[in-house]
């Protein structure tokens, strides 16, 4: 994995695919329980961009939302960078060509910024990686978010919460929920993109999960956009 940071290029990363066309087999996630098997050896040559919400500590730093863990305060930038590098690494593996809008924690990252990376590189697919929040007593629960103006937005977004909810069905399942007014959604032109709410982080609970589980939570959106794209 750490070879994705040797291919830093200014604030954009570009996975060029390193291995034989391949999917990531489930013995790389032995605590997943179920049969999460790919259908097979099939290569993905879509261009993906993951979108790591919020980041940045300097200029004017986004660290999204904030949790406890551990008796420290827990960012809701820092917790998806590693959700993202995880999920960009199974990507790459499985021959997409994947762009992040961020890799460097520091990295002051607006969105302008990550927009203008999709609109440069029109790929196929953009996912943006969030953790929740909210007012008041902590909820909990994954739900995703589709733009109902873009015609491939629904079905990616159903495929990654419904991963989701056969990776971690003990979570609640809060669904799938328009959001076009959302920025990242709806200022560039990418028919299938959504953004993902993993968990909430001000849920010292979820919070813990969301720190723990990384990889898993990175596999299952993997394991959604592969049903995405084997059903186009
Ligand atoms: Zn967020």
């Amino acid at each position: 994995m750490r070879a994705l940071f040797d291919m830093l290029l200014g604030a954009v990363v570009k996975l060029v695919s390193k291995t034989s066309t391949s999917v990531v087999q489930e013995e790389n996630y032995p605590d997943l329980g179920e049969d999460l098997d790919p259908k097979g050896a099939k290569g993905y040559n879509y261009k993906i961009v993951i979108d790591p919400g919020h980041g940045g500590k300097k200029g004017r730093p986004d660290p999204g939302a904030v949790g406890v863990y551990d008796n420290k305060p827990v960012y809701e930038r820092d917790v998806v960078l590693k959700i993202a590098v995880e999920l960009a690494e199974l990507l790459d593996r499985s021959s997409f060509n994947v762009v992040l809008t961020r890799i460097d924690a520091d990295i002051q990252s607006t969105l302008p910024n990550k927009v203008a990376i999709i609109r440069d590189e029109k790929p196929d697919i953009v996912v943006s990686i969030h953790a929740n929040a909210n007012a008041g007593k902590p909820a909990r629960g994954i739900e995703t978010f589709f733009s109902s103006s873009k015609r491939k937005s629904k079905l990616l977004a159903e495929c990654i919460q419904d991963s989701m909810m056969n990776v971690f069905p003990d979570h609640r399942n809060r669904g799938v929920k328009e959001g076009s007014r959302l920025y990242m959604l709806r200022a560039h032109k990418v028919e299938g993109c959504c953004l993902v709410e993993c968990e909430f982080i001000n849920n010292k609970k979820q919070a813990k999960f969301l720190v723990d589980n990384y990889r898993q939570i990175a596999f299952a959106i993997y394991k959604g956009i592969l049903a995405y794209c084997d059903s186009l």
